[in-house]
């Protein structure tokens, strides 16, 4: 199931806004032409039928009402890409779209009556032209599109109701002209709305585009912790304990401080496996690594070789320090039993072998002398910690 679409964001209603009034300067010119002209064009038909002070206070009106609107549409023209269109703006233009439309309105209520057949053929045929610019005109946005030619049009309407009995083929054509402006005006706002829906839609693909990113670096940085830490575990991988000791290392040797290196391998681990099955090894895996971690100090590096090896590397420390160290590991694996799922406990130990990591000495050959201690160690019986010196110095 889809998940219920999240509201518009700000900056989305801002972009519909500022579409409608773009929808709408382009539009302009033909109104603001067709207005005054229409105007003039009233005047001179009615010239000898109204008192000619109504007819220029009609046009003057109209002069009046349209100049601020050509200023402000110049105003917008020249704004390359109008990014923004204020509440204030959208007022204006509420008030300027109603005052206008009831500007005719009044107009026909004056002009209709007095004029004689012809006259007011046209003047219906004006206002038709008129409303059908106000329609387009206004078309992404209906409210100001009703405020415009409504109240002339009801006029027109209401006017012409009373000249029935002369003639009803024009209040019956002004009403059809009324229903046929409704439904265009209903229809290029259904359009309007697909154009927004469209915004809509492509605003949600940048969000879910956007999300999925973040996803995607979610998953790239847990890939990148994988490739660090070992799975079973949660300690450090051979790689990553590898690639961190170093500036450890000449961290303690700028100190002039020893460094010792430590292998810890299980006992018998093999047996673990064969007696309660590999689910269970994991699982005392799990807890000698917990209990190793545990044990050793924060600046004490561990990580885990692979099968049941582990490397601890002590900064500023000599092998006898380590030996105590390390040791206590050896007591925090061996002392008490591992509790496993259905199966009682099991009992580990483990073997350790040290070896100090000398100036100068590689981080490879401190390993195999630490590997030759923690054999030293199993061939001793195991469950011991040895220190690598003199004793594999001498079978060199
Ligand atoms: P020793 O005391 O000589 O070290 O004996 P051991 O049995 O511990 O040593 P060996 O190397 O013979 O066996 C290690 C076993 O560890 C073999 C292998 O099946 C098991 N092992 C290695 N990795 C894993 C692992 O990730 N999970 C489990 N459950 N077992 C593992
Ligand atoms: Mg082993
Ligand atoms: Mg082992």
């Amino acid at each position: 199931m889809r998940p219920p679409a999240a509201p518009p964001s700000e900056a989305l209603l801002r972009e519909i806004r500022v579409s409608q009034a773009v929808s709408r300067v382009r539009q302009l010119p033909t109104v603001f032409v067709a207005n005054p002209l229409l105007a003039a064009f009233i005047a001179v038909v009615y010239w000898d039928t109204v008192f000619r002070t109504l007819l220029v206070l009609f046009v003057a009106t109209m002069i009046v009402l349209w100049t601020p609107a050509i200023l402000s549409w110049r105003r917008l023209r020249n704004k390359a890409r109008p990014t923004r269109v204020s509440a204030g703006n959208e007022r204006r233009a509420m008030i300027f779209s109603g005052s206008a439309g009831l500007l005719w309105a009044l107009a026909a209520f004056v002009f209709y009556p007095a004029g004689g057949s012809e006259e007011r053929a046209a003047l219906v045929m004006l206002l038709a032209g008129l409303c059908a610019g106000s329609v387009s005109f206004f078309s992404s946005s209906p409210k100001a599109s009703m405020a415009f030619y409504l109240p002339f049009m009801l006029m027109l309407l209401g006017q012409s109701l009373t000249f029935m009995e002369q003639s009803p083929v024009l209040p019956a054509a002004i009403a059809v002209f009324i229903a046929c402006a409704l439904w265009f005006t209903r229809t290029s706002w259904h359009q309007f709305v697909e154009n927004v829906r469209v915004l809509v839609d492509r605003d949600r693909l940048l969000q879910e585009a956007k999300e999925s990113g973040v996803q995607l670096e979610l998953m790239l940085s847990r890939m990148s912790d994988l490739a660090m830490v070992d799975e079973l575990t949660g300690l450090k991988n051979r790689r990553s304990f590898f690639d961190d000791i170093d500036p450890i290392i000449a961290g303690s040797r700028r100190r002039g401080k020893p460094v010792a290196i430590a292998l810890l391998d299980l006992d018998h681990f093999k047996d673990v496996n064969d007696t309660h099955g590999h689910q269970i090894g994991d699982d005392v895996l799990r807890e000698v690594a917990r209990r190793i971690e545990g044990t050793l100090r924060q600046e004490q590096l561990v990580g885990r070789l692979g099968g049941e090896e582990f490397v601890v590397l002590l900064p500023d420390t000599n092998p006898q320090q380590a030996l105590v160290a390390i040791e206590r590991v050896r007591k925090a694996v061996g002392e008490t039993g591992i509790p496993v799922t259905g199966d009682g406990e099991v009992w580990m130990t483990v073997s350790g072998g040290i070896a100090p990591l000398g100036d100068g000495m590689s981080v490879s050959v401190a390993m195999q002398h630490a590997d030759k201690a923690m054999y030293r160690a199993k061939a001793l019986g195991r469950n011991r910690v040895e220190v690598y010196g003199a004793v594999e110095e001498a079978v060199r």
